[in-house]
């Protein structure tokens, strides 16, 4: 199998060299075609598998066939959730189209519109977005999705859980009715095959990976620890492994600033990367990491989705996520393209309950260690934290459940717009 069998063109392929890829990956080879053939497509592979490539390259492939266009009006739309991941899928769109007359751009929230007006108004063939600055631009009359031929839908699975399926309702109603749609999700849950319902015509499903499986490359391990001694335990891990470097996973932005701050002193050197960051700050705290000159990046999991971070050895989870999907996201930011990598856990009482559903969904037992030193309190409670207090993303979770299951219901607009608010206050801790 090679990117020239699956029937893309020469400047595609000159642009795939110069990127050093030499096979398609697995959801590649199987998205690709049908994509080609204008089919709608829902594809489904775990994090890290090269999915933009996945949709991206054919897309590039079906718009330079016909760029004759005076006006370019934007012809393909990519929605991605985050704007690291719209920054990243975009960086991708430019690359891959580096040999083709094709025009692109990114536009997200968080910083300055006018540069993203001006871009926009020099026309663009292939428009990566989020959807919240993507409505507001469109609102302004700053830009038209009237000729769009291409929808794809990145990170579905993620738009959900972020509480977006209101916005993509309202982006679709701004597309022509007759348009290709891709949806690119690395998980595969019943509201997701509910949302492709809605969004996808006959579509051509593909799938690289079983269902929300964890990697078996990636070893994981769980330290029974007490709560308050997590902190030198995930010190001492660092320091002792000589880990250089290590994605710690947050539940809330604040308890990333504080774990941050812990390793700073601790002569680790470390960002956190959350949403209250400015955009420069995240960038910033990423390419850092990235280079090299950060050791520990601590992330909340919506600010982690999607990055972009090749061969990561270690991956830690300071606190489990009460989602246990996201568990499976978070341990995919290790042993990307098959290198192999380290997931490890550190789990006090209140978190048995998550344990034990993260261990029903990946369907084997996680290995327990437990170290001298940093023993787990014998005394302290397995309730799960009260929501609440930083730790109400279950509801958050609930109310996006019922959210999308009843968006054909009996919910008044009013309250799922209640709803979706409610969903945008509680990701806003993260
Ligand atoms: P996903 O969206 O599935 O999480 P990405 O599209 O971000 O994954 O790709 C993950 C990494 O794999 C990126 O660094 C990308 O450049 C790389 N990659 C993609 N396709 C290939 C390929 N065919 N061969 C080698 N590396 C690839
Ligand atoms: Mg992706």
């Amino acid at each position: 199998m090679s990117f020239k069998s699956l029937g893309l063109s020469e400047p595609l392929l000159k642009a795939i060299q110069k990127k050093g890829y030499e096979t398609p990956s697995p959801i590649q080879a199987k998205a690709i075609p049908p994509v080609l053939e204008g089919k709608d497509v829902l594809a489904s592979a775990q994090t890290g598998t090269g999915k933009t490539a996945g949709f991206t390259l054919p897309l590039l492939h079906l718009l330079s066939d016909n760029t004759a266009q005076r006006h370019r009006p934007i012809r393909a739309l990519i929605l991605t959730p985050t704007r690291e991941l719209a920054a990243q899928v975009f960086a991708n769109v430019k690359e891959y189209s580096e040999f083709l007359n094709i025009r692109s751009t990114v536009i997200f929230g968080g910083v300055n519109q006018k540069p993203q007006v001006n871009k926009l108004s020099q026309g663009v063939d292939v428009l990566v977005a989020t959807p919240g600055r993507l409505i507001d631009l469109e609102n302004q009359g700053v830009l038209s999705l009237n000729k769009v031929d291409i929808f794809v839908l990145d990170e579905a699975d993620r738009m959900l859980d972020m509480g977006f399926l209101r916005d993509i309702e309202r982006v679709m109603k701004l597309m022509p009715a007759k348009r290709q749609n891709l949806m690119f999700s690395a998980t595969f849950s019943k509201d997701i095959k509910k949302l492709a319902y809605s969004i996808l015509n006959n579509p051509v499903q593909v799938e690289a990976t079983p269902e929300n499986t964890a990697v078996e490359v990636i070893e994981q391990k769980v330290y029974r620890v007490a709560k308050g001694k997590k902190t030198g335990l995930i010190i001492k891990l660092i320091s002792d492994g000589n880990w250089k470097q290590v994605l710690v996973f947050n539940r809330t932005k604040h308890g990333a600033n504080k774990l941050c701050k812990k390793m700073i002193s601790a002569g680790i050197t470390a960002a956190a990367i959350h949403g209250n960051k400015s955009q420069g700050a995240r960038t910033k705290a990423l390419a850092g990491f990235k280079n090299g000159s950060v050791r520990v990046l601590v992330a909340t999991d919506i600010a982690a989705r999607g990055l972009d971070i090749p061969l990561l050895p270690h991956v830690i989870n300071f606190e489990l996520p009460n989602i246990s999907e996201d568990y499976v996201h978070r341990i995919g930011r290790t042993g990307r393209a098959g290198a192999s990598g380290e997931a490890i856990s550190l789990v006090s009482a209140d978190e048995t309950t998550y344990l034990r559903d993260i261990e029903k969904l990946i369907d084997m037992k996680i290995e327990v260690e437990i170290l001298e030193g940093f023993e787990p309190d014998p005394n302290a409670s397995t309730q799960p934290i009260k929501p609440g207090q930083n730790r109400n993303q279950g509801r958050r979770r609930n109310s996006n459940n019922s959210n999308s299951g009843k968006s054909k219901g009996s919910n008044s607009d009013r309250n799922k717009n209640r709803n979706r608010n409610r969903n945008r206050n509680n990701d806003s801790k993260r």
